[in-house]
């Protein structure tokens, strides 16, 4: 059963009511989510599940469901499991998913200030990378480091935006990421809109103000294959 999933209109709420829908081996499913489930590089959050009678369920990991719009919240292996129809206290770990937050709006960020393609990316509550297709010798860290923070000194809105298949499709160049195509088949494709700096598919959860990022620094860049050129970035405070 598909769950409204309340991260993506508003990604700042931290805790919630939900009903549980169904309870099985790979996870709890609600009627509604503020828990992102791991996908587009960013990973699945964690947090607690609190039982009317006071109970903790830690969920450790979010995941997808096999259908549209379903999340599983898999609990830690000793915790109880809720009944169907039950109404849960959801909280997720506000410090970690915020962290995320930041360092995914700002690899949205610097992905303006490399101009190749992206191979890949990777986001983890302390560092991010994303991997471009470009030539070690156009890559000078501290280039990277001063031009994006020098963006996210602008302190922009972000906006998230939706598009049909159709349009996305007759703009091709919005697709940075060759090796996450945006996920198509629902009908509409979600857009993250940096005013001035970045407009690309993307299903994640990000900072309303880039200037809640601060700055970066860029950690290291180095190679991975041949073509593939890997940058990764801290939050700098
Ligand atoms: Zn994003």
């Amino acid at each position: 059963m598909p769950a409204e999933l309340l991260f993506r209109t508003d990604a700042y709420l931290k805790s919630i009511r939900a009903r549980v829908v169904a309870v099985h081996e790979r996870g709890i499913e609600l009627d509604r989510t503020i828990f992102y489930p791991l996908g587009g590089g960013q990973p699945g959050d964690t947090g607690v599940l609190l039982r009317p009678d006071g109970e903790r369920i830690e969920v450790v990991d979010t995941r997808k469901g096999d259908a549209p719009d379903t999340v599983l919240h898999i609990p830690a292996p000793a915790a109880s499991r809720p009944e169907v129809g039950e109404e849960l206290t959801l909280g997720i770990d506000w410090q970690r998913r915020y962290a995320l937050m930041r360092l995914h709006t700002a690899l949205h960020v610097m992905s303006c200030v490399v101009v190749a393609p992206v191979t890949g990316g990777n986001i983890s509550p302390d560092k991010a990378r994303l991997d471009f297709d470009i030539e070690m010798s156009a890559l000078d860290a501290g280039r990277i480091e001063r031009e994006t923070n020098e963006l996210i000194a602008r302190g922009v809105e972000t906006a998230t935006e939706w598009i049909t298949d159709e349009e996305l499709d007759a703009r091709p160049e919005l697709v940075k990421t060759m090796s996450v195509q945006p996920p198509r088949g629902a009908g509409r494709v979600r857009l993250l809109r940096i005013p001035g700096i970045d407009l690309q598919p993307c299903g994640g959860t990000h900072v309303r103000n880039i200037a809640e990022i601060g700055a970066i620094r860029v950690l290291k860049i180095r190679s991975e294959g041949r073509r593939n050129r890997r940058v990764e970035i801290a939050l700098a405070t």
